[in-house]
């Protein structure tokens, strides 16, 4: 059990709402969230199809652990086909929309077709209907919140929903959901506006009890939650710090992309740091981080919540941004600071605010800025497409017009909004595009993480930390320590984490228990609440499954080897300081034996035997 065992298939274009039951054989084989609806896609669409249009299908999805006690169980993710890449898109988000999903009684949730006019899904319980969006279409995500609260009267309704930059095509969208959590990245949000489907609100009261050994789910999640708060970083510095830990222990090691990834280390980087954001401000003398917070059943805590001081320039005659909201977290400090050369905190909280307000993912956004910066240091990109702003690495006024411009999708907003790889070749740079299958870079450098380069080059839904952060191994030693600079034992390393996280992403946990618990931990809780024998080895094959499936996606999405690659400044520019200096990424003496021991061809095609031992 622990599934609900009903999928709700809404009909668009139709207008139509269907119940039926989840498909039991494939959640045995797929278990939950990314890896069955990955499944669900695959079989439903052709790959080949225009993400942004009609054809494609957009999957809200829990995990069978999502709505139960099990810390962190609150996740939900959103798989498509994504706009930025053309590959299999599927975005992760805490929050607690997931388990009210599943308390509403949902597994799944298959959005088709396209609405001939803008609506929103209300759901309670096995109630739902699609209701008229006029009055919330061209809202921001924190204005529709808000209406919908009021519209419905009921406070304890969980929103998700595209802001105004997902409607006007930025294609790095997101869906936000509780306001400020987000299923963030490879605009599943851009695809959920080309549907004309602008919100789903949620209420579920029935519960989540269909858990198959109750006795032993309590005895394995407690133990659970006991080494998670016995664990250094699950424990203390992700509560204390939030992912913020990371900024000077990344900036030391030399792996801190700045200035669109021409350095590895920032000179900034204390001033916007997880232990910068505890420091009382000059300015008016508090901190900017007011508290850490938590999503549903999660005893770690990592998100931030802050407030910008009232009289910094970016807030100033805007009271709707002087109270608290979502903080700062690594991703977007790196990618809205150092990959700008900005290093003024306000100002990069307050972008990060307009990125929830507006829903789009500030990873993207950021580095796309960045790619635009070196274009107007080059002469390429000038005051005459920009309206007269200065695209000054280290400019907080560039960065905040930019961001305002994004949100809005206004002038040359749009233009940043297509991503960095559309606007590097627009303007005839393409080099300078720090992306992989289209999507930008997160905030590792792959001359200082080796491992990281073969990460990216073969993460299915483009660059990515999030589909194999061997960072941990790599940098903090969890769960063995190896030599970041080195390339041997990657291929290896790099396999196992991808599998492993395919898994995790699949449960309804959170990745970030993986800093404490391996799938030794997480397969006694699975096997405690679902029906089936559910094994670390059993485990393991369902991440590869997963792997090889979104592989098999993609190819036939028409993607080949040829997009498993970096940019060139990654593997021809060395690394100028920090114990990387002189290095470049490997990643030609990693990639070949990664697919001999994928079992895959030397095209990086999954061979026959392989496909067969994973039942694909
Ligand atoms: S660890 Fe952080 S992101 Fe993960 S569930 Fe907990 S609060 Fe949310």
């Amino acid at each position: 059990m622990a599934w609900t065992r009903n999928v709700l298939r809404v009909n668009l274009t139709k207008g139509t709402l269907q119940h039926e039951p989840l498909n039991m054989q494939w959640a045995m084989e797929y278990l939950g969230q990314r890896g069955l609806a990955t499944k669900y896609l695959f079989e439903e669409i052709d790959p080949k199809c225009d993400p942004l249009g009609p054809d494609n299908k957009l999957i809200m999805t829990t995990g069978p652990l999502t709505g139960t006690m099990a810390a962190t169980g609150g996740r939900y993710s959103v798989v498509t086909k994504g706009p930025l890449t053309g590959a299999i898109a599927c975005s992760n988000s805490g929050g607690f929309i997931g388990a009210e999903m599943k308390n509403a009684g949902w597994d799944m949730i298959i959005f088709e077709g396209k609405a001939p006019k803008p609506v929103y899904l209300y759901v309670e319980n096995e109630h739902a209907e699609l209701l008229p969006a006029d009055d919330i279409w061209g809202k921001s995500v924190w204005e529709t919140d808000e209406i919908l609260h009021k519209k419905h009267q009921d406070p304890l309704l969980r929103i998700a929903c595209v802001g105004r930059s997902a409607e006007t095509g930025c294609l790095y969208a997101g869906i936000i959901n509780d306001l400020h959590r987000a299923a963030g990245r490879s605009g599943v949000g851009t695809v959920m506006a080309s549907k004309n489907l602008k919100a789903v609100a949620m209420r579920g009261t029935k519960g989540v009890g269909n858990i198959k050994d109750p006795l032993g789910f309590i005895r394995a999640t407690q133990a659970g939650k006991k080494i998670l708060a016995e664990n250094a970083v699950t424990g203390q510095g992700l509560p204390k710090f939030g992912t913020q830990v990371l900024m000077n222990v990344i900036n030391e090691i030399g792996a801190m992309p700045t200035r669109n990834m021409r350095e590895v280390q920032f000179e900034g980087s204390s001033k916007i740091s997880g232990e910068a954001m505890h420091e009382p401000r000059k300015s008016d003398g508090k901190p900017n981080l007011t508290t850490n917070a938590a999503c549903f059943a999660c005893t770690i805590a990592c998100g931030r919540i802050s407030t910008i001081d009232k009289g910094h320039f970016s807030v100033q005659n805007k009271p709707q941004y002087w109270g608290n909201s979502g903080g700062l977290e690594y991703e977007a400090a790196w990618a809205l600071g150092s990959d700008a050369g900005i290093d003024d905190l306000d100002a990069l909280t307050y972008a990060n605010f307009l990125c929830n307000e507006d829903g789009f993912d500030p990873i993207s956004f950021g580095s796309t800025l960045a790619a635009a910066m070196e274009l107007f240091e080059a002469g390429i990109i000038t005051t005459k497409e920009t309206g007269g702003m200065e695209l000054k690495f280290g400019s907080a006024q560039a960065l905040i017009w930019a961001a305002e411009v994004v949100a809005k999708g206004e002038g040359f907003g749009r233009e940043l909004g297509l991503g960095s790889k559309r606007l590097c070749e627009k303007y005839g740079r393409p080099e300078l595009s720090m992306t992989v299958k289209g999507q930008e870079f997160p905030a590792y450098d792959p001359r200082g993480i080796q491992g990281m380069g073969l990460t990216y080059a073969t993460s299915n839904r483009g660059a990515c930390h999030l589909r194999s952060y061997t960072v941990s191994s790599e940098v903090l030693g969890i769960p063995v320590k190896t030599d970041p600079l080195v390339t041997e034992g990657k291929p290896e390393l790099v396999k196992a984490f991808q599998d492993g996280t395919a898994v995790v992403d699949s449960t309804g946990l959170c990745v970030f228990t993986t800093f404490a618990w391996t799938l030794d931990d997480i397969a006694p809780q699975v096997n405690a609440a679902c029906e089936g024998e559910w094994t670390t080895g059993k485990l393991l094959e369902v991440g590869e499954r997963i792997w090889n499936m979104e592989r098999d996606f993609n190819l036939a999405a028409g993607l080949t080897s040829k997009d498993d690659c970096l940019p060139p400044r990654m593997v021809k520019e060395a690394a100028k300081t920090g114990p990387a200096q002189g290095l470049v990424n490997g990643l030609d003496k990693m990639l070949p034996h990664y697919y001999e021991i994928r079992g895959w061809t030397k095209e990086g095609v999954p061979t026959q035997e392989t496909r067969k031992r994973l039942g694909l």
